[in-house]
């Protein structure tokens, strides 16, 4: 075991270690002092090893995890998270040196808007509503609902309208974001999917 140097304030100064893929805790990591004598973070990824689970995952297929548009550069995860096989990537993934680079890589980021393009499960495409209506108790405050296409509208992708729980009026919408799929629970799948 190498010496860490102790932070005076803080110690061995730990962080739960989080595996960069699954984010799951996979034990402790000691940074003693840093620099200016900072208190560690409450949880890090400290490398891109994969945790014996994720490198399970990426034995058998590629990982694919959803993010943001517009957070690239410190990607916000919405909740997409699969194992597709490698030749699902070959037939997704058309130019030839990028899916060459995720197969080599077991895994990719993929902005939500691609992912929900690709029918990959776990998340969907929502707006946050609220209701308009002064006079009502709910006013101003915003609901997160999943977008439905509308039954009578089905062929022209008309957005079914929703109703303030409340007073009943149309709700008002904002811009489309993703959120987890609310009609799946979190368990991911032991199984590589085949896309
Ligand atoms: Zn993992
Ligand atoms: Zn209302």
């Amino acid at each position: 075991m190498s010496k860490i140097a102790l932070s005076p304030q803080h110690g061995v100064n730990p962080s739960l270690e989080q595996c960069f893929y699954c984010l799951k805790d996979r034990g402790v990591v000691l940074f003693g002092h840093l620099k200016g004598d900072q208190k560690a973070p409450r949880r890090a990824c400290v490398s891109m090893e994969p945790c014996a689970e994720c490198a399970g995952h990426m034995k058998r297929g590629v990982v694919l995890i959803s993010y943001r548009v517009g957070t690239e550069s410190d990607p916000y995860r919405t909740g997409g998270w699969v194992v597709i096989k490698d030749k699902a990537i070959s037939k997704m993934v058309t130019k030839k040196e990028l899916a060459e680079d995720i197969l080599k890589r077991r895994f990719a980021m993929v902005p939500d808007d691609a992912w929900c393009a690709l029918g990959l499960p776990g998340i969907v495409p929502a707006r946050a509503m609220h209701c308009a209506n002064m006079r009502c108790e709910n006013f101003e405050e915003e609901f997160m609902i999943p977008i439905t296409r509308s039954e009578h509208t089905a062929n022209i992708s008309g957005e079914a309208s929703v109703h303030c729980v409340h007073c009943e009026c149309i709700l008002q919408g904002g811009p489309v974001q993703y959120i987890p799929d609310p009609g799946v629970s979190d368990a991911r799948p032991d199984d590589c999917e085949d896309a």
